[in-house]
């Protein structure tokens, strides 16, 4: 007989920033606009160039972090976060690997299980990164990509929880909270379908009662709430699957 289950859920949302130029230049952050049309030396990461924070971004994420019951943190600093693939022309993301600007946070979800609270481990600032174009763009062929770095260095912030959530209702309850704060604010866009404000969802499962969690797969770039509870309601499924076979979730 297969045993019962507890399903644990923490979410990264990005939120993309309404400053009307991005967080290290004064490029447009337009959402499309020609390839390459809304860049410069900063933003696709020329040797020289310096990048100057851009204050709007600042008050933004502290807006949202007062208004999810964040402390501020007084002194906090970028970090460079190194990784090489061709959307990201520095070959390191600028974000806050140590002293995010806001820091434990939370606030209150209802579903029909009841209320409940779930925190927020803390809110930091990054950049985004360019757009690779596979197929479809003019120059891109089958043994060749395009990319389009008029995304890169627009402003986000991620909004990281607590694994306090335990079904797909709860991430979507969490979800649609932020959304209103995020639009209450006047933060963001919150256009889903424009990548504007989405979410990587970190789903475990454990024995019901267990003390410690499972381990967590995380599904990227979410960017609607029936994908978010798809997502989650066919990773529960798969990781039973796996443990009832006797393998292990791969993290
Ligand atoms: P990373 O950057 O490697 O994804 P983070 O610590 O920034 O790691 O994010 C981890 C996210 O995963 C958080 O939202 C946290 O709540 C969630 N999480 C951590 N452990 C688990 C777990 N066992 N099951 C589900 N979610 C988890
Ligand atoms: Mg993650
Ligand atoms: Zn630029």
């Amino acid at each position: 007989m297969s045993k019962v289950y507890e399903t644990v859920i923490g979410l990264e949302v990005h939120v993309e920033l309404a400053s009307k130029t991005k967080i290290f230049c004064g490029c447009s952050t337009a959402f499309g606009g020609a390839p390459n049309s809304h860049t410069c030396p900063v933003c696709t990461g020329m040797p020289g160039s310096l990048p100057v924070l851009n204050k709007q971004v600042v008050e933004y994420a502290i807006a949202v972090g007062l208004a999810t019951n964040c402390s501020i943190t007084q002194y906090c600093k970028f970090d460079r976060k190194n990784y090489f693939y061709p959307d990201n022309p520095q070959n390191y993301q600028i974000s806050q690997l140590y002293l995010p600007i806001c820091r434990n946070g939370g606030g209150e979800i209802e579903t029909a299980a009841g209320k409940k609270t779930v925190g927020i481990h803390e809110i930091h600032m990054e950049e985004d990164a360019g757009k690779l174009n596979h197929s479809g763009a003019t120059i891109s062929t089958s043994d060749s990509s395009a990319v389009d770095y008029n995304r890169a260095g627009v402003p986000l912030i991620e909004i990281v929880s607590e694994p306090d959530m335990r079904s797909a209702a709860e991430a979507r309850a969490y979800m649609e909270n932020l959304k209103a704060i995020l639009e209450y604010t006047d933060v963001c866009d919150c256009k889903m379908q424009e990548g504007s404000l989405r979410c990587d969802a970190n789903i475990s499962i454990m024995p019901e009662g267990a003390k410690e969690f499972g381990t967590r797969a995380e599904i990227k770039n979410l960017n609607s709430f029936r994908a978010l509870e798809r997502a989650i309601s066919y990773e529960v499924e798969r990781q039973k699957e796996v443990l009832e076979d006797g393998g292990h979730v791969v993290q």
